[in-house]
């Protein structure tokens, strides 16, 4: 990171820049009211930071030996960052640091009438953001892919239901980009690019999705540390991409026993990545859990934990459903959660810790 002095000139920090891309590194400029911070992107080990200290209006150099540094919260007032947490703003829809954020909709977007049906019946339930999957990633190739497995021309159409859906009911939506050749396909359609968890490693697909330049969300994959989710979330950030939306959806269970529950929700990532970014952190109780009967106490479990928002697979009848119903809850259960989650969050504003 290198701290320029406040009366620095453009030569200056043009020199700075030059220097880091000399050294093959790409430099991150961020221009204060007051001071400019070039952050270099890339391998560190090959620039000189003795040397750049001494350069006309450097005030430091020094070398940030963390896997993540342009999302986190301790250096945040060098990167531009000002606030204690980062709001993501999303059309009319304001996710972190205010009122929960429910993001609704089917696991698949099925036809037409479905999706439109469920955007409906979510939005007046009180969600604000609908989903819906068009490329489903699958254990088994035989099981359904998603409306995207039929070709492009199936997967555009899809998206244009959805889109559509999003339209009528003024929800913003959100869908799952699996692969780099449907980066472009996607963005066309949606205000959210998902990348899901088995993808939270693929940084060649976050480069890409963020050089979009939309809010990204992010899945944690399900055998992956906080600080592994952190160090792939600074790909996209280092693409200039820091509308970037975490979200936590339930790691491996372990032992050998039954389980009970399709993943174990993690629920202390979300104070923890709290602590670690100013980035807002959702929770996905539906794939933490596999199990209906368990989203409404881990959705006002995860809103007391302090997540900005939930992702709740939502269908009116789950039954039908062809992929998740088993965790899918109806219009009017999501209408109980969303009311309890708000319920909650307002206490949490009220009870909000000071000692501590
Ligand atoms: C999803 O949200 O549709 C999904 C497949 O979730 P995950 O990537 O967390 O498994
Ligand atoms: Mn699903």
């Amino acid at each position: 990171m290198i701290i320029m002095k406040t009366d620095a000139t453009e030569e200056d920090i043009s020199r700075v820049i030059a220097i880091v891309e000399e050294s093959g590194l790409r430099a991150s400029v961020i221009r204060g009211e007051y001071q400019t911070v070039v952050g270099p992107v890339g391998d560190e080990r090959l620039l000189d930071f003795d040397r750049l200290a001494t350069l006309s209006g450097v005030k430091e150099a020094a070398r940030v030996e963390a896997p993540y540094k342009l999302i986190s919260r301790e250096y945040a007032r060098f990167f531009g960052e000002p606030g204690a947490h980062r709001t993501v703003v999303i059309g009319d829809v304001r996710l972190g640091n205010g009122e929960p954020v429910i993001i609704a909709g089917p696991c698949a977007v099925e036809s037409r009438q479905q999706i439109m049906r469920i955007a409906e019946e979510s939005k007046r339930a009180g969600a604000h953001i609908l989903r819906g999957g068009i490329f489903k990633p699958r254990s088994s190739v035989h099981a359904f892919q998603g409306m995207g497995s039929s070709g492009l021309a199936g997967a555009e159409e899809a998206l244009t239901w959805l889109k559509e859906a999003g339209d009528a009911f003024d929800m913003p939506v959100v869908t799952e980009v699996r692969g780099e050749s449907m980066v472009d396909l996607v963005a066309k359609y949606v205000d959210i690019m998902h990348i899901g968890a088995r993808n939270m490693y693929d940084q060649d697909l976050l480069a890409e999705v963020a050089r979009k330049g939309k809010p990204v969300l992010l899945k944690r994959h399900f055998g992956a540390s906080i600080e592994e989710l952190l160090s792939f979330s600074e790909y996209v950030a280092a693409e200039g991409n820091k509308d970037l939306i975490l979200c936590e959806r339930g790691i491996v269970p372990v032992g050998k026993g039954k389980s009970y529950t399709r993943y174990t929700l993690d629920l202390s990532a979300v104070p923890v990545i709290h602590n670690e970014t100013y980035l807002p952190v959702l929770v996905d109780p539906s794939h933490g859990t596999g199990r209906r009967d368990l989203i409404f106490d881990m959705s006002c479990a995860s809103i007391a934990a302090g997540a900005d928002g939930l992702m709740i697979e939502t269908h009116y009848n789950p039954a039908e459903a062809l992929v998740d119903g088993p965790q899918m809850v109806t219009p009017d259960e999501l209408a109980e959660i969303i009311e309890a989650c708000r319920t909650l969050h307002a206490l949490k504003q009220k009870a909000r810790r000071t000692a501590w």
